[in-house]
């Protein structure tokens, strides 16, 4: 199961994340590992564990600590009342099945890269591309980087790239 979206993860889809990163003297083990979408792995690369908190707050929306203030339901309390017929939640969804949560993750992505971010058109489409591995035909592709551009949030000037994040 991935540690992040909680989806099942098929064998090809798993991957092995070091919540520190081995690049910043992260060890192998059990406590700094999980198991995860290769899709977050590779979006996670070597970005420190804050970085790394800040994407998984922004992904999941507003977080509230359990301080008794607003905190959920017990799921077991929800079964006890046979008055409300046991809906399926909706599934969190994998951190980018849908154009709006691929712009997210790159919008995200670009911003934590803050003064190294992509300069050219090229570099831009191979970072974009690498946020996706094996998930992005050459369409979604350009669609994307289309998207980001008509967004105006990237500028895209004679292949020059900048940025209104
Ligand atoms: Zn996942």
């Amino acid at each position: 199961m991935c540690f992040f979206c909680k989806n099942h993860l098929a064998k090809s889809e798993a991957s092995v994340e070091h919540l520190v990163a081995s690049a910043n003297g992260g060890s192998n083990n059990d406590e700094n590992c999980v198991a995860c979408c290769k899709a977050i792995n590779a979006l996670f690369g070597s970005m420190s564990l804050k970085e790394k908190i800040q994407i998984v707050l922004n992904q999941k929306g507003h977080f509230k600590c359990p301080n008794g203030a607003g905190t959920r339901a017990p799921a077991a309390e929800k079964k006890a009342d046979p008055a409300i017929p046991k809906k399926a939640e909706p599934k969190t969804p994998v951190a980018a099945n849908t154009k709006e949560e691929r712009i997210k993750l790159v919008i995200a992505n670009l911003k934590q890269r803050g003064n190294s971010k992509p300069r050219t058109l090229k570099t831009l489409t191979s970072t974009v591309s690498s946020l996706f591995p094996k998930q992005l035909s050459q369409n979604e592709l350009a669609s994307l980087l289309q998207l980001l551009q008509s967004s105006g949030q990237v500028v895209v000037k004679d292949g020059k790239v900048s940025y209104a994040l």
